[in-house]
């Protein structure tokens, strides 16, 4: 197991008293395995990842990353939100170059290593541009190189593509199945999207409204090389997400919002 959340619950103190935004959440994700966790807003999917991240230590329960309990700030996961947070004043590759100089790799070496990811992302010859003159997908593409630029062994994703419209999120999805496949990266992808959340998974986990847990963990076995341009058209995929959709639909009416 790479990921473990064992008996995990959150209470954050607030103004208002206490809110817990989980409880008891059990979920072991193998390494190389891409598992989304998908629930109304507000049910703690953020906070989950935060814990995986060690930004925060649950309240009740263990978080355990490779075995060991999560110590602040974990430095093997990577962390994508829906926010890229591009520096407006670095060009793409140097924006990518960012998590190479806090670790302090060496000039020729990260230079090498940033080329080697934009030629990746389908960035060559838009090195030079500033997140202003990129579009969103370049922007998003951007985002992924930096997140992939010290390798990290898992990426937790929280809602990266939430803002991108339909056929852009379609292109994105594609990429980092691609990405997480070739790469063998172990990915914990949270979206409150049920045809994102079935069609990128090996596993995926359904959450209840505040205060989350998982309500039913579900096998996605439409294999590797999954079509995401076809796949709404397979039974299989109809099927599944009809039965996650029996899941949520009563979470409905308790989300936040
Ligand atoms: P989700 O990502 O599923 O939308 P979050 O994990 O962001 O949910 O939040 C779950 C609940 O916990 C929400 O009600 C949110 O307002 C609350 N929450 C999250 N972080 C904090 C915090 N640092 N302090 C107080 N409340 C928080
Ligand atoms: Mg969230």
């Amino acid at each position: 197991m790479l990921i473990a959340y064992e008996n995990v619950g959150k209470t954050f103190e607030t103004l208002e008293g206490d809110l817990t935004a989980v409880r008891d959440v059990n979920l072991a994700v193998r390494r190389g395995e891409f598992v989304t966790l998908v629930g109304p807003s507000g049910c703690g999917k953020s906070t989950l990842l935060n814990m995986a991240a060690g930004l925060f230590a649950p309240t009740v329960g263990t978080v355990r990353y490779d075995g060991e309990e999560v110590a602040p700030y974990n430095q093997r996961v990577g962390y994508m939100t829906q926010n890229d947070h591009l520096l407006p004043w670095r060009d793409a590759r140097d924006n990518v170059l960012v998590p190479l100089e806090i670790r302090g790799m060496g000039r020729g070496e990260a230079q090498d290593r940033v080329d080697e990811l934009l030629e990746q992302l389908g960035l060559k010859g838009f090195e030079r541009a500033y997140p202003s003159q990129l579009s969103g997908g370049m922007k998003k593409r951007t985002a992924l190189a930096r997140l992939l630029a010290y390798d990290p062994e898992a990426l937790l994703m929280d809602e990266p593509f939430g803002a991108l419209d339909a056929q852009l999120r379609l292109k994105m999805q594609i990429e980092i199945l691609r990405l997480a496949r070739t790469l063998r990266k172990t990915v914990v992808f949270v979206t409150h999207d049920l045809d994102e959340a079935v069609s990128l998974a090996d596993r995926t986990a359904v959450f209840s409204a505040r205060p989350g847990t998982i309500i039913r963990v579900v096998d996605v076995p439409l294999g590797e090389e999954r079509d995401l341009l076809t796949l709404r058209r397979d039974s299989a995929y109809r099927d599944l997400t009809a039965e996650l959709w029996d899941h949520l639909s009563p979470t409905v009416d308790h989300a936040e919002g």
